[in-house]
């Protein structure tokens, strides 16, 4: 099995988690043993974030999508992001707030989960009033965490050990924008994310009927 950053080896991923008895937990329990905490910080794109949690369902995986209120990407209050929120939850996933220090807008679109985006150590792993912040305890333990951020592992892609079931419990962050288009480095996978986009926002154009003869 090789670890690209593709959807095939998601699938993978989350066929090797089932394999080693790991159950899919959200965050509103503190960590068991054979829980896995599968959390995505939506940064950049909703089409993205769709299609992982399409393939998750599809897997039998319930998994926790975060969400920008602050995006300069996308916006959940669009007629798109609404919608994106009522299928990500139609599929069984729960949806948190990816936040922008020091803003915390979490209303009822959202379940009480917040994790910053680029935070700064200083308050990345502070509690948050009336919510989880994963990155904080007792969901957050450093050997217990892997990141797939700007399309590194930072301690190795995880399957091997799910598949063996060698982690008592593990939280594991994933872009969807990282799995979804194709590239072998971050920039590569950005490039093919905007080409991407392109048939979709001349669309988005025509709807706004704005003439594009
Ligand atoms: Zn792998
Ligand atoms: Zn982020």
């Amino acid at each position: 099995m090789a670890c690209s950053f593709t959807l095939d080896h998601y699938r993978e991923i989350l066929r090797a988690a089932q394999a080693g008895g790991y159950r899919f937990a959200p965050f509103d329990a503190p960590p068991a043993p054979g829980d896995l905490f599968l959390r995505h910080d939506v940064d950049l794109s909703l089409e993205a974030a769709l299609e992982m949690a399409e393939l998750e369902a599809e897997e039998g995986a319930a998994t926790t999508y975060l969400l920008m209120t602050r995006s300069v990407f996308y916006n959940p209050a669009s007629r798109e992001g609404e919608a994106a929120i009522a299928r990500l939850r139609s599929l069984g996933h729960r949806v948190g707030l990816h936040a922008v220090h020091p803003h915390v807008d979490l209303d009822d679109r959202f379940d009480p989960v917040v994790a910053w985006h680029n935070p700064e150590p200083e308050y990345m792993t502070a509690p948050i009033d009336g919510a989880v912040n994963p990155m904080a305890a007792p969901y957050f333990d450093p050997v217990a965490y892997r990141s797939d951020s700007n399309h590194r592992w930072r301690s190795g892609c995880p399957h091997e050990e799910l598949r063996a079931g060698a982690f008592p419990w593990l939280q594991v962050l994933v872009h969807p924008e990282i799995w979804v288009y194709a590239g072998s480095t971050m920039g590569e996978t950005m490039e093919a994310m905007l080409d991407a986009q392109q048939a979709h926002r001349l669309a988005l154009l025509a709807e706004d009927r704005i003439d594009m003869s």
